[in-house]
């Protein structure tokens, strides 16, 4: 899995960063001015539930070598922007794919799932061989099969998909890791809206 941040929301005055220009709109509903820690406006705001603020910032993440399985969990999130692969335009002949770790962990499963992917790849190629369009012979292709997706999301809609796909037990373990991979990078760039769901998984990792 590759989960790479590859555009966040700038912000034209200060410094540029996405956190200053939530304060700026939420500064902005109050008339109030910078005061106290830097940091400390933005975590008050949305440990009151104030999130409207940081609907102003977004972030693209391009994603790679994820399972369609997870990519299908993933767009169901519906305030986002997505861009994925085609399997109607792109060739899939020879199709990479990915392997739960408990098939991995089990030879003879592993090895079943190999020469199911072999015979998958093979019958996609005899389909293309015949004529058969892409946007048919994609029909044959698993869930397993790996893509790729660019996806924006503002920084409410981070929040609440890294709640129910990282820090919810019950949350499937390839979205699981992407959303996890997602939080580190967010928190990275504004650590101040991303640092009650980074201390959360910490508490969570402790019990
Ligand atoms: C553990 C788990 C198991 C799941 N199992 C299944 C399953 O078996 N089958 C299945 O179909 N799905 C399943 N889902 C998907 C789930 O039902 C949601 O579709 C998905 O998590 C997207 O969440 P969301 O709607 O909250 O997110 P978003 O679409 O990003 O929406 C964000 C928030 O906006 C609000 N919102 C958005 N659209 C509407 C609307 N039309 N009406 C009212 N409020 C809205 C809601 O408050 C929502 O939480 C599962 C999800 C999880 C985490």
């Amino acid at each position: 899995m590759k989960v790479e941040l590859i555009a966040v929301t700038r912000y034209l005055r200060g410094n540029g960063t996405p956190e200053e220009l939530i304060e700026h709109a939420g500064r902005a509903c109050y008339r109030s001015e910078p005061r106290g820690k830097p940091g400390d406006f933005i975590r008050k705001r949305v440990a009151e539930g104030h999130e409207s603020i940081i609907e102003h910032a977004s972030a693209t993440f391009d994603i790679s070598g994820v399972s369609r399985a997870c990519t299908h969990q993933l767009v169901r999130h519906r305030i986002a922007s997505y861009s994925q692969e085609s399997q109607r335009y792109v060739d899939m002949s020879s199709p990479e794919y990915v392997i739960p770790p408990t098939i991995a962990a089990d030879p003879e499963a592993l090895a079943g799932m190999e020469r199911f992917m072999s015979s998958v790849a093979a019958q996609y190629k005899q389909l293309r061989e015949r004529g058969i369009p892409k946007e048919d012979a994609r029909f044959v292709l698993p869930n397993a099969t790996a893509t790729r997706i660019v996806v924006t999301m503002n920084f409410r809609s981070w929040r609440h998909f890294i709640k129910v796909r990282a820090l919810d037990p019950h949350s499937q373990w390839e979205i699981r890791e992407l959303a996890n991979r997602i939080l580190d990078e967010l928190y990275k760039v504004a650590p101040n809206v991303f640092q009650d769901l980074i201390d959360e998984r910490e508490r969570q990792k402790q019990t």
